[in-house]
């Protein structure tokens, strides 16, 4: 078993890791100052500069295959380029990337949708969870009515990324009560002009999602991507397509927070010597330099999977799982680390600590993963003995 990286893999997470270094964090104070006033950290035209820049050494759309003018790396590198971009708060991405399920669409829908998407042009949201069905996504109310060659949608979008910005959405509707999740819940791509509406939803993070609203919203048949009534797998795929990536991103945080940690650690005296001499705050080191170890070999494992067509489910739950709590464990400790420092707004960490604590909700709460990972485990779906078997 060769755990090593390829020189390509080396080179890509390297160029990315120089990137973050030069281009990203130097912007880390500015960003942090206007997120401090309640504006947005990254301005749009910074975060397009900085995608152009990177656009000009070849990054652009990660995971796009190459078809489509990307770069079609696959989901290992994907990770490791996701872990360097998580050691820093500012909320960059490359450019280049698209929902996975608009790769799916007609020709007629790719040209409008997917190539603008791609060139940022357009941006997307994908809206399924309601305020009465998050966990429990197969119980979405919001209706799509056939009216000839229209469909006309009724329904509440709730917590929906990037909402209050998007130029159209990918919603789900139930187009058929009876079968509903099984064959009657469909995915329309709805344009902002025909008249839905959102509003921001405040968050404890800087991640703020938004709410929709669609009250007699008008679309043609032609708006529907995929097949009538297969809308649930098609959400089901979207929400598979990188849960990897999420504690990929938590794990980059927690390698620089713990780096913050070991500085602070080793600089600041009390009783006359530096704490990191102190078993207590070495304890704190060494548990976080262990379940950041683990996480990275639950996150690539998942990753190879992904690249190797292997059912990866169960390792990207378990990846998002323990990625979602140690995340949130470690920068708690970093916090106590830095003492009072930590609980200021001078310093990041208390910011990383309110952003890191969505992942236990989102794309499935820690709850949600369990449920999978043990009933996977108990139908014999999966092992205890893992992938090796
Ligand atoms: C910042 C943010 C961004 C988001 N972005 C999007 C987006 O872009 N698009 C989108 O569609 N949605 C999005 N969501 C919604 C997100 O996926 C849901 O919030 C999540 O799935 C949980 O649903 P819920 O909030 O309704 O909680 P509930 O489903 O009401 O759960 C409440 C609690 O009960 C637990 N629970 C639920 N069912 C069970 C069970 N069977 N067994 C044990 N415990 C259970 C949960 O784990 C949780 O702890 C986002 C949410 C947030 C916070």
């Amino acid at each position: 078993m060769d755990l090593t990286l390829t020189q390509e893999e080396r080179e890509v997470r390297d160029w990315v890791r120089t990137f973050v270094t030069r281009e990203i964090m130097p912007l880390e104070p500015t960003v942090l100052e206007r997120e401090r006033r309640g504006e947005r950290g990254l301005t749009l035209e910074e975060l397009r500069g900085l995608q152009a820049k990177a656009r000009e050494s070849g990054f652009f759309g990660v995971l796009t295959p190459e078809e489509h003018g990307g770069m079609g790396l696959g989901a290992l590198m994907a990770a490791l380029i996701e872990v360097e971009l998580g050691r820093s708060f500012v909320q960059f991405k490359f450019g280049g990337d698209a929902d996975n399920i608009l790769f799916a669409a007609n020709d007629e829908q790719q040209e409008r949708y997917l190539r603008p998407t791609i060139e940022g042009e357009k941006v997307s949201c994908f809206a399924i969870t309601e305020p009465g069905a998050g966990s429990d996504a197969r119980n979405i109310r919001t209706r799509a009515v056939r009216d000839g060659d229209e469909w006309v949608i009724n329904g509440e979008k709730t917590f929906i990324t990037g909402g209050d910005v998007a130029d159209f959405a990918l919603v789900f509707a139930v187009t058929d009560v009876e079968k509903g999740a099984d064959g009657g819940v469909t995915c329309f791509i709805v344009d902002r002009e025909t008249g839905w509406t959102s509003a921001p939803i405040p968050t404890m993070g800087e991640w703020g999602p938004a709410s929709l609203s669609f009250q007699d919203v008008r679309v043609p048949h032609s708006a529907i991507l995929g097949e009538e009534g297969r809308g649930f797998e098609l959400a089901m795929r979207w929400i598979g397509q990188g849960r990897y990536l999420l504690p990929a991103r938590a794990l980059g945080a927690c390698e620089r927070l713990v780096e913050m940690a070991m500085e602070h650690a080793q600089n600041r005296e009390t009783f006359g010597a530096p704490i990191a001499t102190r078993q207590a705050i070495q304890w704190m080191i060494a548990d976080s330099a262990v379940e950041i170890e683990a996480l990275r070999w639950l996150v690539l494992g998942a990753a190879w999977q992904v690249d190797a067509g292997i059912d990866s489910r169960q390792s990207q739950s378990m990846a998002k799982l323990y990625g979602g709590v140690k995340a949130n464990e470690i920068v708690d400790r970093v916090l106590q680390v830095h003492g009072g420092m930590g609980y200021t707004r001078e310093l990041p960490v208390e910011r990383w600590y309110r952003e890191l604590r969505v992942l236990r909700i989102y794309e499935g709460t820690d709850e949600i993963q369990r449920r999978t990972i043990a009933r996977n485990l108990l139908a014999g779906h999966a092992s205890v003995r893992g992938h090796l078997g």
